[in-house]
């Protein structure tokens, strides 16, 4: 047995969800108020006999105890299984000393970085030296609350205030070193505190532990004005968003998170009560910065300092936001490939531009009452694009239109929805003075050539029946798209033309294989940076699909959609099955009203169903002719 399994076995998932929503028995399941979405009657359901949930209101959304820690808590897949495998009492892998030993000097860096954070602290607040700081706090009108809650501090103006101060309690020297905290001078091989005479800042992680320092200088002619922790084992600014950790409750209230450029715009915003109010560190948004919040929301307001929204950097990073926001998104094949945010108009993306001259924490301290305006008037990142480059070209000039018709067009050829399209050209056409018509058949034109596996290679190895069988459909389909992620595009296709939806993460019911399956439709990097419990799964589908004999690569897409519409007739069976039983209590309460809700439920799956019915028998008419032509092509060769 997996650990996942073993973990499932060992957790009920009544129990688990109870200590975060209070459930209440109803017949053979569980009801309550779901934690997902606002609602006062309950349709969130827990279903003992199968260790599943599901909200049957308006987000719909359901599944194991995993899904629901990863989504209640915005945990990763290998956060939510090392929690629960703790939880459970499972080990995840056997310690190795090597493990054991890295862990052992992380914690020491953690715990010296909580001292480090509780000695900044002490002086800012008790000592003397600390006046200046907190004048210039007052000046920012950052309140004692706000230095308490985010534990500012005061490096005194000396060599070795805080290595001293650490050294007396057992960090050592290499250690202070490793954690960054020290700087070593190399012609005199002595070492010295990093941060001096400054206002320091704890940066925490996501859960609220100190893994690094932010220090804003005090004197005027001090340089860096800013000046941040190197990256250490603990830290990694590019993997860090400053605020987080005291974010995360408000920005999944609130459904929307708020990027900043600065620390000190996120003490204002949450003194403000602006809580879901996060900052970069300093360099342009990483992907993996933007993944974390979207674990929490899918509405993402980036408020910038005027001069940066207008400057080359800006639009950069908001260009790694959106391929970043698209990538995470499921895929949807089509004939250019893995195309990920088709009919998946969830992920918002929005920029507010503050006045000149101003940044957030100018507005949050003098005219707090315009911020939600200012974030409210967000433009979206395709007119705010459009609105930047706009400003760079000269529209009186050929040129300088064309130049703009281009540089938007990759943009507009990503929106999938055809009302926003139109609305977005219409947009374009007014700033360029062109007939619409023009840039309308200018974006019918294809973009690029579509991408398709290298012809000519050897055929990919098949599975036989009989490993077929113990391997599992939902196995057999992810091997399948490992190894030729090629016939995952061409099987999207002919499920569209069947009016189904391409292969995504809902056809998979396995909460492995459905991580791998969102894994795996991400580039090569992210598959290498791969947990380990879904590494194995990983290294275990990849060697199993690439065994013997061989199956001609015509005939895997359509071995692929068959798998699909089989896997989808199952599923859509067992969802059947639950509202049933959620009715089947409801009559005989008597409650009318959760009865008539629950069949309608109930007939639209069944309506979902009789389309994979209706795909599944058009194809064993026209399709079955043809892969029968094709097996016996393989048998020639
Ligand atoms: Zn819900």
């Amino acid at each position: 047995m997996g650990v996942v399994d073993e973990v499932k076995e060992r957790i009920d998932v009544v129990e688990f969800i109870s200590s975060y929503v209070p459930l209440k028995k109803a017949g053979r399941t569980y009801k309550g108020l779901c934690p997902f979405h606002a609602e006062k009657t309950p349709s969130f359901v827990v279903f003992p006999h199968t260790q599943t949930w599901h909200c049957f209101g308006a987000c719909g959304t359901g599944g194991d105890v995993f899904s629901f820690l990863m989504q209640r808590e915005g945990l990763s897949f290998s956060e939510a299984l090392e929690q629960l495998a703790r939880r459970a009492g499972v080990a995840l892998t056997p310690p190795t000393a090597e493990s054991e030993a890295t862990n052992k000097r992380r914690e020491k860096l953690l715990e010296m970085h909580a001292t480090a954070a509780r000695y900044f602290h002490h002086l800012l607040c008790q000592s003397a030296e600390g006046a200046v700081a907190k004048a210039y706090l007052a000046e920012r009108s950052i309140d004692s609350q706000t230095v308490e809650r985010f534990q500012l501090g005061y490096a005194l103006d000396a060599w070795d205030g805080l290595k001293s101060h650490l050294l007396d309690r057992g960090y050592s020297e290499a250690e202070q070193l490793e954690g960054g905290l020290l700087v070593s001078k190399e012609e005199s091989g002595r070492s010295y505190d990093r941060f001096r005479h400054r206002l320091i800042v704890p940066i925490r992680d996501r859960q609220g532990r100190v893994i690094a320092f932010g220090a804003r200088v005090l004197k005027a002619d001090d340089v860096p004005k800013y000046l941040n922790s190197p990256q250490t084992p603990l830290f990694d600014k590019g993997r860090t968003l400053f605020g987080l950790d005291m974010a995360k409750q408000a920005i999944r209230e609130a459904d929307q998170a708020v990027i900043v450029e600065g620390y000190m715009d996120v003490l204002s915003a949450h003194q403000q009560g602006h809580s879901n109010v996060v900052a970069g560190m300093g360099t342009a948004l990483t992907e993996e910065q933007l993944r974390q919040v979207k674990r929490l929301t899918k509405h993402f307001v980036l408020a910038l300092d005027a001069d940066t929204a207008g400057s080359e950097a800006a639009l950069r990073g908001i260009s790694t936001a959106r391929q970043a926001l698209d990538r995470s998104v499921e895929p949807v094949p089509t004939s250019q490939g893995l195309v990920l945010t088709e009919g998946r108009p969830d992920v918002d993306i929005r920029i507010a531009t503050l006045p000149a001259g101003c940044d957030p924490d100018d507005i949050l301290r003098e005219t707090p009452e315009e911020w939600p305006g200012i974030v409210d008037q967000a433009l979206p990142v395709v007119s705010f694009h459009m609105q930047a480059v706009a400003a760079q070209h000269d529209l009186e000039t050929a040129r300088g239109k064309s130049e703009l018709v281009r540089a938007v067009s990759p943009l507009l050829r990503e929106i999938s929805d055809p009302v926003e399209r139109a609305y977005y050209v219409d947009q374009l056409a007014r700033l360029v003075k062109v007939d619409e018509r023009v840039l309308l058949a200018d974006l019918e034109r294809p973009p690029a050539a579509p991408r398709r596996p290298a012809p000519g290679g050897a055929a990919g190895p098949v599975i036989t029946q009989e490993e077929r069988d113990a391997f599992g459909p939902e196995e057999y389909l992810l091997a399948s798209i490992l190894r030729d992620p090629g016939a995952l595009v061409a099987a999207g296709e002919e499920l569209t033309r069947l009016d189904c939806p391409g292969v995504s993460a809902a056809d998979f019911r396995d909460t492995l294989n459905r991580q791998l399956f969102l894994m795996v439709s991400k580039p090569e990097g992210a598959v290498a940076q791969a947990d380990p419990v879904l590494q194995s799964h990983l290294d275990f589908l990849r060697e199993r699909g690439e065994r013997p004999p061989v199956l001609s690569p015509h005939l895997l897409p359509a071995e692929l959609v068959s798998r699909v519409l089989r896997l989808r007739d199952q599923i859509l069976h067992e969802k059947l099955t639950d509202p049933r039983l959620v009715q089947r209590e409801a009559d005989e309460t008597g409650d009318r009203q959760e009865s008539v809700r629950y069949q309608s439920l109930v007939d639209s799956t069944r309506r979902r169903l009789g389309i994979v019915q209706q795909a599944i028998h058009k194809r064993s008419t026209t399709g079955r002719r043809r892969e029968q032509e094709e097996r016996e092509g393989l048998v020639r060769v």
